[in-house]
């Protein structure tokens, strides 16, 4: 830059001194050629009223008259020289067709000017006519304007090395003056422009850096969100470039695949060793999506392979160890009905067979009725539990909750069981006489309770007690409920197993009781639905105490809970 404006400020220099010095030139060469005409015209119009004769005879008695600054040269009408006071006139050649001369004669007077080749310079003419004819010239030479520019040029190159050498002086204050300023300009804060001529340019700076710096906030925000989703998601999410090479991955990759190092920059057959799985990736990466399944660690996964915009592709794993053991939990469940259907059918049939062969001896034959009336008895027991699970397992009982006064319900359920009590020996206590508003769905509740009591009854011994005991939380106004017993009680090894789908602790003294197995599922069951926990603690031989939880009705819960099957077991 600085060299530019050097560069520039000497060419402007020398162009407009050498324009300057020609000019002048041309205006004082103009100028000194008017006077130089006027001077010759004025010499030869002073001798006009004389005659050729009159004027050498003149001439040649007082030489002193002839002008010695000029040449006179005096033609004779036909051209030939007659005097010339620089040279002889008989030698030099006829005049007749000298421009100046033919008009002279033409009209008195005639006027030229010549550039000699010769002489290098430049002559004036004037001619008049003299009243015999004869036509005096006179003439001056003066210097051409070539010549005039030759002389000129020394002093004009002499001014323009000085002016080239200040103006080299001066451009480079100018540009140092412009350009220090520009260089000790501050761009970050406020731009506060060294001279006004950089306002535009100072504000279209700041304006062009708030919206960098806002795309870059929004990029920023962009990119911690979906670090964010990355980071949280509980799928392995992984991006592999063009090339094969892992460039994005989130924590979950690191579980899945036990990493104790970062896997970015490391080639994608480093984690998916299996053939098939390399092979899924390569043809993600030419543009096809694809899935799969892979095991680790006991762990069950699908991978989603996905060819991404703009090359390279993204490889999605989600766990489905819990969506398969759900899968496996149906299927036990369906065998374990089947199993469970056919005991009491078998016992139906034998009995029957036998009576209906005539094999029974009379005095049994009533025996095996009641035994057969038992058995349907367990088996329509039976039919409806599965039948409220299965209920339970797709509507999670149909409908919305309801303000419910979980103490009103067990109170009610208390007195249905009240003669099973009785007959059991064991005392029913329901302590609630507040009441414990919950949201929920009484009918289902009511299911609970009497499960819950019925094995309170069930598992106790002559004499026992069962008592249900409410308390209410006056913060955030939970409700907790104790269903406790002085029953035969439950080892701790089973207190978690008791919840799953037909399981007994003691398989024949449930069958003896009519048990189901599917009591405490289908109680665990409602309590998810309800958004509440369940859990029981016990002693054998002391007693058992079934420990419910439910959220206050203030509680925005007003939709039953999904339940999945894993979560209430087998
Ligand atoms: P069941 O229909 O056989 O009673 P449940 O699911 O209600 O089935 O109970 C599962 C098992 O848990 C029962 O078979 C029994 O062994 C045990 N159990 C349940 N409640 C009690 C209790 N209050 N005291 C002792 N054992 C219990």
């Amino acid at each position: 830059m600085r060299a530019r404006i050097r560069r520039d400020m000497a060419l402007l220099t020398a162009a407009s001194i050498t324009l300057v010095a020609v000019a002048l030139c041309l205006i004082f060469y103009r100028q000194f050629a008017m006077t130089l005409q006027a001077e010759i015209k004025a010499r030869a119009e002073m001798f006009r009223e004389m005659n050729a004769a009159q004027l050498m005879a003149a001439w040649s008695a007082q030489p002193v008259f002839v002008p010695n600054d000029m040449r006179m040269t005096l033609i004779a009408p036909d051209g030939t020289a007659l005097y010339d006071n620089t040279v002889i006139a008989k030698t030099l050649d006829n005049h007749a067709d000298r421009a100046e001369i033919r008009r002279a004669r033409a009209v008195g007077f005639g006027a030229s000017s010549r550039y000699s080749d010769t002489l290098r310079r430049q002559t004036s003419y004037f001619a008049v006519r003299l009243p015999d004819g004869c036509i005096l010239r006179a003439a001056k030479t003066s210097d051409s304007i070539f010549a005039l520019f030759g002389r000129a040029l020394p002093p004009v190159a002499a001014v323009i090395t000085l002016l080239a050498i200040i103006g080299h002086i001066a451009a480079d204050r100018l540009t140092s003056r412009i350009v220090e300023p520009l260089n000790a300009m501050r761009l970050d804060g406020e731009i506060i422009p060294p001279y006004d001529e950089l306002t535009p340019l100072a504000r279209a700076i700041t304006e062009q850096r708030e919206r960098i710096a806002g795309q870059l906030t929004a990029l920023a925000e962009r990119t911690a969100t979906i670090n964010v989703i990355m980071d949280n998601m509980d799928e392995g999410a992984l991006l592999v470039s063009r090339q094969g090479t892992i460039v994005a991955a989130n924590p979950s990759i690191g579980t899945i695949f036990a990493l104790s190092q970062p896997v970015i920059g490391n080639n994608i057959l480093t984690l998916l060793r299996e053939p098939h799985l390399a092979e899924l990736t390569r043809r993600a990466l030419a543009g096809h999506r694809h899935e799969a399944t892979l095991k680790r660690q006991e762990r069950e996964y699908r991978i989603y392979f996905s060819p991404v915009l703009g090359g390279g592709a993204a490889l999605l794993f989600l766990d489905t160890t819990e969506s398969g053991r759900a899968e496996r939990l149906r299927r036990e469940f369906s065998a374990n009905v089947s199993h469970e259907l056919k005991t009491p059918l078998t016992s139906i049939s034998g009995y029957a067979e036998i009576l209906a062969e005539g094999l029974a001896r009379p005095g049994d034959q009533a025996k095996f009725l009641a035994k057969i009336k038992d058995e349907s008895a367990r088996l329509l027991a039976l039919i409806d539990d599965i039948l409220l699970l299965s209920r339970l397992d797709e509507d999670r009982g149909g409908g919305d909750f309801t303000e419910t006064d979980i103490a009103a319900i067990a109170a009610k359920t208390a007195a249905v069981l009240a003669e099973k009590a009785e007959a059991a020996g064991v005392s029913l206590r329901c302590a609630g006489q507040e009441p414990m508003p919950i949201p929920g769905k009484p009918s289902l509740l009511a299911e609970l309770f009497f499960n819950l009591l019925e094995n309170a009854i069930k598992y106790n011994r002559p004499g026992g007690e069962v008592e249900v005991t409410f308390r209410r939380d006056d913060h955030d106004r939970r409700v907790t409920v104790v269903v406790r017993d002085t029953g035969i009680g439950i080892p701790q090894a089973a207190w978690e197993r008791v919840f799953e789908r037909f399981y007994r602790v003691d398989t024949s003294r449930a069958k003896k009781t009519g048990g189901t197995g599917l009591g405490l599922a289908i109680a665990k069951h409602i309590v998810l639905i309800h958004h509440g926990e369940i859990s029981l603690t016990s002693r054998v031989g002391e007693g058992t105490s079934v420990t419910l939880m439910f959220p206050g009705w203030t509680t925005k819960l007003l939709t039953p809970a999904p339940v999945t099957a894993p979560a209430i077991g087998r």
